[in-house]
């Protein structure tokens, strides 16, 4: 069996593995998704959660200072009751106007830090119900992605087993290009010749419709090495039916031509005629 032929094979079941796991894959990658999502939830659930804790700490600190300060005007109040002359008594009152106003600026604050905590936890109940929601649909995600598994894992293991069986006896070097092109993640991995022009020996890569050079056409027809598509780099392979189509109508033409080989050379065009060549 010729290299191409042995690709084919391989490329047939890659083929298989490729339409059985599709569906896996897109459950995967929506699984996947959906854990992306919870995840920014988290971290901007996290992050408020830090600043509210910061905002609640400052806030009873305020509230705290606040309360001392009034300790302390009400220990000036009854100094100020006992105060023996009236500078002391001024004193004392300025001092007490002092403490008030700062009393009033730090109370101002721990309000603006109460209603910014009030507006934090608003917040975080929200994305406390957004994170519920998506661990919901996380979960369905997961049991899909969990069940399509199971489906598929019987016949996955059959092909993967068909696989290596295939890979067995492939030269390393025809290995490697097939290889590759199955991770460069293009489309077609092999792709058949389409015959445009059997007389003139026309023919098209499937993949790319680049018409091919004979030379390469006939290596596909005779000994089958590794053909890759010169444009699209693409591995040629030909089609059972049209190789044993071609042969055909070659030794129709052979058998025809020798039985008339004294008379006129043929019934093509002429300039262009070709026949396959005997090698490459
Ligand atoms: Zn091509």
């Amino acid at each position: 069996m010729g290299v191409t032929s042995q690709l084919l094979e391989l490329y047939r079941v890659d083929q298989q593995l490729r339409g059985l796991t599709g569906r896996l894959k897109t459950a995967e990658a929506y699984l996947a998704e959906q854990d992306k999502l919870l995840g920014a939830i988290k971290s901007k659930h996290d992050a408020m959660a830090l600043q509210l804790k910061q905002l609640e700490a400052a806030a009873h600190n305020d509230e705290t200072e606040a309360k001392g300060l009034d300790l302390r005007i009400e220990k000036l109040r009854e100094r100020m009751n006992n105060a023996q002359t009236s500078k002391e008594h001024s004193a004392l009152t300025t001092e007490i106007a002092n403490l008030k106003a700062d009393k009033g600026l730090i109370e101002e604050r721990a309000l603006a830090s109460m209603s910014k905590v009030q507006e934090f936890r608003t917040q975080l109940g929200a994305l406390d119900a957004e994170k519920a929601e998506r661990e919901k649909v996380r979960e369905i995600a997961k049991r899909d992605r969990d069940e399509r598994q199971k489906e598929i894992q019987g016949r996955l293991d059959e092909l993967n087993a068909e696989r290596t069986a295939k890979c067995h006896g492939i030269p390393a070097d025809a290995m490697k290009h097939y290889t590759q092109r199955l991770n460069s993640g293009a489309e077609e991995i092999m792709a058949p010749l389409q015959e445009e022009d059997r007389r003139n020996m026309e023919y098209t890569c499937g993949g790319c419709y680049t018409m091919l050079p004979i030379e390469l056409v006939s290596v596909l027809l005779k000994r089958g090495d590794l053909t890759r598509c010169p444009s699209c780099k693409v591995i040629l392979y030909m089609e059972a039916s049209l190789k044993d189509d071609i042969s055909n109508s070659h030794e129709k033409k052979k058998s025809a031509g020798a039985s008339k080989s004294a008379g006129k050379s043929g019934t093509g065009k002429g300039s262009k005629k070709k026949t396959v060549p005997s090698d490459e």
